[in-house]
């Protein structure tokens, strides 16, 4: 699956994801621990502060525990210390007396403003009931000192008022009921409520605990701070990243795409001077440059071929392939001259003959020296003679009149004659000789010519129609005027 997915994508998409997931997971490990470094150094300066925050109030609470003092624990100077201890949210202090084994429970809370003694129980508060009444009776009696018991009272009630506050107190602070076991090993993070909670041993010999609440508020903004920075310098190197890796990806790859681009074409369409890639002295430039030279060595093959084909081995002239790629565009080169075009087919005549009674070499000679006296026959430069195959000749014509298109013909028949070739098996002469099927097109009606193939069924019905009349001559067509263009076939034969 994963190699499929691999394989659908390009070079320049395989760089880019693996880079880019490559940096993205580089910039996230390195935030996240960033962060988290920062965020642990400044809790554990937060834990610090708050324990030596927390320790005058344990040099305080422990005392009071060990015996069951809750008076030092509510004195202004201690109610003090506590309203001041910096970002001090509460705290409960529970443990044994040192020497009677009672309970004592103790609360503090910084909204409430409020100290209070947190294990009472309604037991308490019954028996403080009775006590109170009790000094009412003997009061009211007039049992004892009055004044003495009108003290007593007063004082009783307060303290009757006072439980009755702390139970109510007890019952309605929350963080009473929680027991944060967390806190047991170091600090309890309470996120929700914004505090860092500590569960701390109490000094008085029957151990102790003091749980002990701190605001941090400013912590957990400060930690929004870092977020918020860590998440924008991640940000920022990414974008850098990702822009860095677009561009090293562009610049590899779109030279390997133009490269592409220019192997893709024809080899004779590419310039091997102008190949991309060609002025850069890395891996892609060595690629170029080899492209270079291999286009160069293919285009020299490529041209050594192509003027091999284009010679006919034999005789010198220009080859078939030679006749095909030259003869439509020696139309227009004929056009545009201002000229009349000549198309001639030369065919030996007899020549089947003549190999049988001379022997394939000796017609092979035949052949090299008709093909020389056809060229030596053609005086301008603009003539072009090629051998089409076995004993037949196409000669192509630039002339000012049509007429000097069949003088041309006749001097070719009169040549090849003169060479006094001996054919001993010709029927109607003694020597090689040669008919032409011989083609006039007037400058006027170059632009009508459809083909190259239209020119030569005429030049090839006029052939046929020499070798009719006894060989050894000429059969001529001219086209002067629209006329005279072939329907179809070509029929305008003399
Ligand atoms: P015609 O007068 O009607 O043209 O008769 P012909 O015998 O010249 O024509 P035909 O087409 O019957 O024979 C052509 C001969 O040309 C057949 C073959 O022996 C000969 N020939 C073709 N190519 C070569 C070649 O490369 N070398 C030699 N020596 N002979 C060839
Ligand atoms: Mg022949
Ligand atoms: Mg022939």
């Amino acid at each position: 699956m994963a190699k499929q997915v691999l394989r659908l994508l390009t070079i320049k998409q395989m760089l880019l994801l693996s880079h880019l997931v490559l940096v993205f997971a580089l910039v996230t490990s390195l935030s996240l621990s960033r962060y988290l470094s920062e965020w642990h150094s400044r809790l554990a300066q937060a834990s610090e502060h708050a324990l030596s925050a927390a320790n005058p109030i344990i040099d305080l609470v422990s005392p009071a525990a060990a015996g069951l003092n809750y008076t030092n624990v509510k004195l202004d100077a201690a109610m003090e210390l506590y309203q001041q201890t910096p970002r001090l949210v509460y705290f409960h202090a529970h443990a044994y007396s040192d020497f009677s084994s009672q309970p004592f429970g103790f609360a503090y809370e910084r909204d409430s403003e409020r100290a209070w003694q947190t294990n009472l129980s309604q037991q308490d508060l019954e028996a403080q009931q009775l006590h109170v009444k009790l000094l009412k009776h003997r009061l009211s009696s007039g049992e004892g000192d009055p004044v003495k018991y009108g003290f007593l009272l007063q004082r009783a009630i307060e303290r009757l008022q006072r439980i009755r506050d702390d139970i109510h107190q007890t019952k309605h602070a929350d963080f009473l009921l929680t027991v944060p076991g967390d806190a047991k090993r170091a600090y309890l993070l309470d996120e929700p409520n914004r505090l860092m909670i500590f569960s701390l041993p109490l000094r008085n010999a029957n151990q102790g605990e003091l749980v002990i609440a701190f605001d941090i508020s400013r912590l957990l903004e400060a930690r929004r701070a870092i977020q918020r920075q860590v998440l924008v310098e991640g940000g920022i190197a990414l974008l850098f990243s990702s822009l860095l890796i677009w561009g090293v990806t562009y610049w590899m790859v779109s030279p390997l795409r133009a490269l592409a681009g220019a192997m893709s074409k024809n080899v004779r369409d590419v310039d091997a001077e102008k190949i991309p890639g060609l002025e850069r002295t890395d891996e892609i430039g060595v690629l170029s440059k080899r492209f270079s030279q291999l286009i160069q060595e293919a285009n020299l093959q490529l041209d050594d071929l192509e003027e091999k084909s284009s010679i006919d081995l034999l005789t010198r002239l220009g080859s078939r392939l030679k006749f095909a790629s030259v003869s439509s565009s020696y139309i227009g080169q004929a056009q545009r001259a201002g000229q009349c075009l000549g198309f001639l087919i030369c065919d030996l005549d007899y020549f089947k003959r003549y190999n049988d009674s001379m022997g394939h070499p000796k017609g092979d000679e035949v052949l090299r020296k008709t093909a020389a006296t056809i060229e030596v026959t053609l005086k301008r430069e603009s003539d072009m003679a090629f051998r089409l195959g076995g004993e037949e000749f196409v000669v192509l014509l630039q002339t000012t009149e049509p007429g000097q298109v069949h003088d041309i013909a006749m001097s070719i028949v009169e040549n090849v004659a003169e060479q006094n070739i001996l054919h001993p098996n010709h029927p109607s002469s003694s020597r090689v000789t040669l008919s032409v099927g011989s083609l006039a097109v007037s400058h006027s009606l170059l632009g009508k010519v459809e083909s190259v193939e239209q020119l030569y069924q005429s030049a090839d019905e006029a052939l046929y129609q020499a070798k009719a009349a006894g060989r050894n001559c000429i059969k001529a067509v001219n086209w002067n005027s629209v006329a005279q263009l072939p329907q179809g076939k070509g029929n305008a034969a003399n």
